[in-house]
Parts: structure tokens; sequence; C-alpha cells
């Protein structure tokens, strides 16, 4: 499932920002926007874009163009403010919006993506192995239906790092590494390449005698601003997947295996937590700081069944999603 990044919503409830006359703080979907007073009233539908949004460069959104077309998390008054609502006006004639929608490509609006660093991107030997789904994580503010459905259930909470993804696959014999989305050639000097062969991923993976992925986030040295302050570059893992079972270890198999192959993973931060179904709680779940360095706030965290699900409420996709931390977002965006 690709992303909503721009969708027809319903605005929440309208609350007032005190000291403030001409804004209002209103809720969509579980995010909090910040929005002009007497622009919207409860109950109205709006075209809401979340944040990472790139606006085409059209006259209607020249008021971002000093921000680069990016919607960003904005404190406005004291209050968090993550997205944008526009009027049903910003969507072409004879259009007949409904809540729900996705209007992404309608309105030409696509994701704002970090740009990969030299030593990342390398040369590319071809697309990303189709047996494998990309890592990718669900922002549990679009994921209310999910929470409600699976509200008490027993999962794990990761540390989110903000890294760069990687995938060390086995797949048939030979051995691949990916970046977020491309295979990449050993040129010798790429970074992926150089932590695999550092950590032996080749036979680690090798010796589960089948074919595998392990996936997670290369940090360190040369990536993004090194915020950790680390030493060299390192990987944290957060799956291992069985292809031909298509099917991702659940939380003890997946402890134990990366025990077992000396590899390390995402830093856990409670491995018996029964999930809250209430979005602001997980919100503020998200704040703290990060286990690699307590100086700084974590990007945020990631949450899971430690038995693995799948949910219709998804597309079939893994329950699996993210929290970030909006003071995270604050400084760093
Ligand atoms: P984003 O970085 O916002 O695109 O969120 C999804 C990405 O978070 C995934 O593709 C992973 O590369 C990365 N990630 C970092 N830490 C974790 C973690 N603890 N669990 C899962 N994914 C993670
Ligand atoms: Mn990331």
């Amino acid at each position: 499932m690709s992303r909503k990044l721009a969708s027809i919503q319903k605005i929440g409830l309208i609350e007032p920002i005190e000291g403030a006359d001409s804004i209002v703080r209103a809720g969509v979907l579980g995010w909090q926007v910040v929005i002009r007073k007497d622009e919207f009233q409860t109950g109205d539908l709006c075209v809401y874009c979340e944040i990472d949004s790139l606006l085409p460069d059209k006259p209607e959104y020249e008021f971002l163009k000093p921000r680069g077309m990016r919607i960003r998390t904005l404190r406005l008054r004291g209050q968090v403010s993550q997205g944008i609502c526009f009027p049903l006006s910003v969507l072409p004639e004879g259009f007949t919006p409904e809540e729900g929608l996705d209007v992404t490509d309608l309105l030409g609006v696509i994701k704002y993506e970090p740009p990969i660093p030299a030593n990342l991107a390398g040369q590319i030997k071809g697309n990303f192995p189709s047996c494998i789904p990309k890592t990718d994580e669900t922002r549990v503010q679009t994921l209310q239906p999910v929470l409600t459905a699976f509200a008490d259930t027993p999962c794990y909470v990761t540390e989110k790092l903000d890294g760069s993804s990687v995938t060390y696959a086995l797949i048939d014999g030979d051995f691949h590494v990916c970046s977020r989305n491309l295979n990449i050639l050993d040129d010798g000097k790429n970074s992926l390449w150089r932590v695999a062969q550092a950590l032996e991923i080749e036979s680690k993976l090798r010796s589960l005698g089948q074919n595998a992925a392990l996936q997670g986030e290369i940090i360190g040295e040369g990536i993004q601003g090194n915020k950790y302050k680390l030493r060299g570059q390192s990987v944290r893992f957060f799956n291992l997947m069985l292809i031909d079972a298509y099917r991702f270890l659940d939380y003890a198999e997946l402890v134990h295996q990366l025990e077992s192959l000396e590899l390390t993973m995402v830093p856990v931060l409670e491995d018996n937590y029964q999930l809250q179904m209430d979005i602001p709680t997980l919100i503020k779940k998200s704040v703290g700081k990060s286990v690699l360095n307590p100086q700084l706030q974590r990007e945020g965290i990631v949450i899971r069944p430690l038995i693995e699900q799948r949910t219709v409420l998804k597309g079939l996709g893994r329950v699996s999603f993210k929290a970030i931390n909006p003071e995270f977002l604050l400084k760093y965006e």
C-alpha cells in the first residue's frame, strides 16, 4: 500500500488556542493541525496533506515555495501542527469529494525523500528484489481502525533510528545488498557493502540454509548527519524474513536469531506492552531520549505485536507502525 499523502478528510474537534485569536487547533485523523479560525467548521470536509508531502509548484501552493514546497511539522503559539488542510476548491472541477478518498496522485503530491548520501547510493545493480517487502512503517496517526482492532495485544516497542534502510538478502544462492529502493552493486566503496563484509552478513545468511533477508538501519558517520555521534558505521536490525515462507520472525525468534548470528537489534524499549488505542497517548509515548545517545531526542518508536499479525485494515499488511516524536521533528525536519 502506498501512502495516502493527500486525502479527503473530516475536520474533527476544533478547539481554541490560548492567546491566539486568528488560529485554532483541529483534529484530523489522529493528527493535530493548526488552522485559520473560521476557515472550517467541525464536520467539514477538507483536503488534508500529511507532513512530508511535496506539493506541486502551482499558484495555489505558492506560499510553500520558501519552504521547498514541503509540509513540515510546525509549532504555532506553542501548539504542534502537523499537516495542512486545504479547502475542497483545490480539487479539479467536477470531482466528487468523499471522506477517505486518496487524492495524492490527482493533486500531483509526492513524498519528500531525504537525499541519499553518495557513500550509500552506490552503483545500481537493479531493482529491489520483488520477493521481499521494502522496509516501511505506517504513521500511527492514520491507523485508528487498526489500533482499535488490536487494542491490548501484547507488543514490543523499539526505538526508531534515523539512518538509512538496508536489506541484505540471500536469494537462490546469490547475496544481495539493497538500499531502501534499489539493489546495489559492490563497487568496493559502498558503505552498505562494507558494513556487510565487516559483519560477515553473507555467511551468516547462508548459515540459515534457506532464502532469507535481514533488514535494518545503517547509522553512523556520513549518514543523516550522524546525529548519534557514532564512530564508523554499523547496522541495527529490525527484521528477519524467511522468503519462501513469506514470513517475518516473531519477536522472540528475532531476538534469538540475531543473538546467535551476533548481530545487533534496534534498541528494544519494551517487550511486553499492551497496545493502547488512543493516538495522543502513543504520540506521548514516542517522546524520549535516544538509547544510542541520551543527549538527543529519539526519532520515535516502532510498535509491533510480539506475534506477527496481518490485517485487512492495512490491505493484509503487517501490523507494525511508527509514532514519530514531535520534538524530534521540530528540531531536525
Ligand atoms: P521512515 O524513516 O519515516 O521512512 O520510516 C520507515 C523506516 O524506518 C523503515 O524503512 C526503516 O528503514 C526505518 N527504521 C528505523 N528504525 C526502525 C525500527 N526500530 N523498526 C522498524 N523500522 C525502523
Ligand atoms: Mn528514516
